[in-house]
């Protein structure tokens, strides 16, 4: 039997970041992961076509560029290397006109002037509101809740920006008509596109704030990928604990935490040994793989097991990979080619495919997130080509298909496939010329996402929804919006607590805080 001062579940992201963090404290950390790579959602092969490179799951990190925890720990000296495409984003429009986000503001104002007089002035304005408080919202985000230090910096610049009128425009729904200054379309449809990176629907209260805050980011930090593939961010936490002293088992997952007297002792590998954790577990797995499957349902506390009955997932998803033998032939090429490129008509077309979806109709033209990687990074694959991907979101359980193809929601192949081609058809009348551009195409549905990372519950990403009712003192069951489970030294660092998914290592940082903190007050309390 092995003993380690603390156990950590899951080497994503989070799962790296907390292990890190309690290394760096001096503690002596074991992470176990099931799969035979780290990374979890964090991972790149060159698995679709030789000399290509894909990032399986996801691929762009300004939260991570913006994250403090992510920044603390140098990982440029653990062999990372960020990449920047020429632009940061693009929205692709039915008539194949674009709005682009240029990584320096004043660049992106030309381009919104250029489309209409006066934007470009009101886009750096509202850049200028960012600049006063940005910080402290981002801060804010990102620390456990209550956020009391950078809730009194936001207070503090609130008059400066606005006052009460500013929490307002976070607070409004994305896609309301009143809510941005602009005449154009461009800077609504990009503030939209991003505030569908999460499921909060852009009617909906949140989505202004997410949009906003995925914009702004873009525009400060821009939306920069790992050189060589995703999976080198996670190699670079991987290389960083292991030399303070970390060790991680992959292939080896867990399969059961031990509880005594309401506290946690040790972890089970599915091998059958017993690791002792002396003082901490960090699970950074999903909240229904830590109290539904590795916890004993009498050792989850009554209150965790009530709110579980009602946590709500996040949309499924089907991602679609391309080896493209050239760059994608869009048919009004932007000046500044983006990495990340939104795909819908317009407004009303991206609300229709999100309304669907919010209705559990596979949707009819489906809102794509598209990555052109190569163009990010060129290292993703030889000279003169492009590696691409695209992915949407399709419901959890399907009560019907928006489109004419009477897709079901089984996701077998043939589903898979069939919407895949409703994908590409979408960039094909964008990109004349697409498919016969493409070496291979690989399709990811919902049970492929899930069996590459049981994390990803039919292609779920956040770990649960982002809305709303799921957030803050809601996340994951009402009453927590910390680390802690309500089991001594045990702790959810996973995109399912605050405050959520993505890939800024805020679920791991806050749990390996908060062990780090209970641990103190445990060793000062005796002697006291
Ligand atoms: C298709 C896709 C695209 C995305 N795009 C982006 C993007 O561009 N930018 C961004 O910021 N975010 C993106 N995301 C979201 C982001 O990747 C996740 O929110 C983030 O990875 C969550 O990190 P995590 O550590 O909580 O979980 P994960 O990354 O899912 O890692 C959890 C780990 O736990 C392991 N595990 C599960 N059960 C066990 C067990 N019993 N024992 C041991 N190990 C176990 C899993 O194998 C996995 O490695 C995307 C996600 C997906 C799926």
């Amino acid at each position: 039997m092995s003993s380690y001062d603390a156990v950590v579940i899951g080497a994503g992201p989070n799962g790296l970041v907390a292990a890190n963090r309690l290394a760096d404290a001096g503690w002596s950390v074991l992470v176990l992961e099931s799969a035979p790579e780290v990374g979890g959602a964090v991972h790149s092969a060159e698995d679709v076509h030789t000399g290509f490179v894909h990032d399986t799951f996801s691929s762009f990190y300004p939260l991570a560029a913006a994250s403090a925890a992510i920044r603390s720990f140098r990982l440029e000296e653990h062999g990372l290397r960020w990449r920047h495409a020429p632009a940061v984003l693009g929205h692709v429009r039915g008539d194949g006109s674009w709005a682009v986000l240029h990584r320096e503001r004043e660049r992106t104002a030309e381009l919104f002037e250029a489309d209409h007089r006066g934007d470009g002035e009101r886009w750096l304005e509202l850049c200028r509101v960012w600049d006063r408080i940005g910080e402290q919202i981002v801060h804010a985000l990102l620390t456990p809740f209550p956020p009391v230090r950078p809730g009194l910096g936001i207070a503090r610049r609130l008059p400066r920006v606005g006052g009460l009128e500013f929490i307002r425009t976070l607070l409004t729904p994305v896609a309301d008509p009143t809510l941005w200054p602009f005449q154009g379309d461009g800077p609504t449809l990009l503030l939209a596109g991003n505030a569908g990176h999460s499921d909060i629907p852009l009617q909906a209260p949140g989505s202004g704030l997410m949009g906003l805050l995925m914009t702004m980011l873009g525009q400060t930090v821009g939306f920069p990928v790992p050189e060589g593939g995703a999976g080198r961010l996670a190699e670079a936490l991987a290389r960083r604990l292991r030399a303070k002293g970390g060790e991680i088992r992959c292939a080896s997952p867990a399969r059961r935490i031990v509880v005594e007297r309401r506290r946690v002792v040790a972890v089970e590998p599915a091998d059958g040994t017993r690791v002792t954790a002396r003082r901490a577990v960090v699970a950074a797995v999903v909240a229904p793989i830590l109290y539904g499957r590795l916890l004993a349902e009498d050792d989850v506390p009554g209150r965790v097991r009530r709110g579980m009955r009602r946590f709500q997932w996040d949309p499924g998803t089907v991602k679609v990979d391309w080896a493209l033998s050239a760059p994608v032939p869009w048919s009004d090429a932007p000046a500044y080619p983006p990495g990340t490129v939104h795909v819908a008509d317009d407004l009303a077309d991206m609300t229709r495919a999100l309304g669907q979806l919010s209705a559990d109709l596979v949707p009819a033209r489906p809102f794509l997130l598209a990555g052109q990687m190569t163009t990010s990074d060129p290292t993703r694959s030889p000279l003169g080509t492009e590696s691409m991907w695209a992915y949407t979101h399709v419901p959890r359980k399907t009560a019907g298909d928006a489109g004419d193809g009477g897709i079901s929601g089984r996701w077998d192949r043939d589903e898979c496939e069939r919407f895949a081609d409703r994908i590409q058809d979408r960039i094909e009348a964008r990109a004349p010329g697409f498919g016969e551009r493409i070496l291979t195409r690989r399709v990811l549905g919902p049970h492929e996402l899930e069996s590459r990372n049981p994390n990803l519950d039919q292609g779920s990403l956040n770990g649960g929804t982002s809305q709303l009712h799921q957030q803050l003192v809601f996340r994951p069951v009402p009453g927590f919006g910390r680390a802690e489970t309500g089991i001594r030294g045990l702790y959810l660092g996973s995109a399912s607590a605050h405050p959520g998914g993505g890939v800024h290592g805020a679920p791991g940082m806050n749990a390996a805080r908060a062990a780090l903190a209970h641990d103190r007050v445990r060793r000062l309390g005796p002697r006291r």
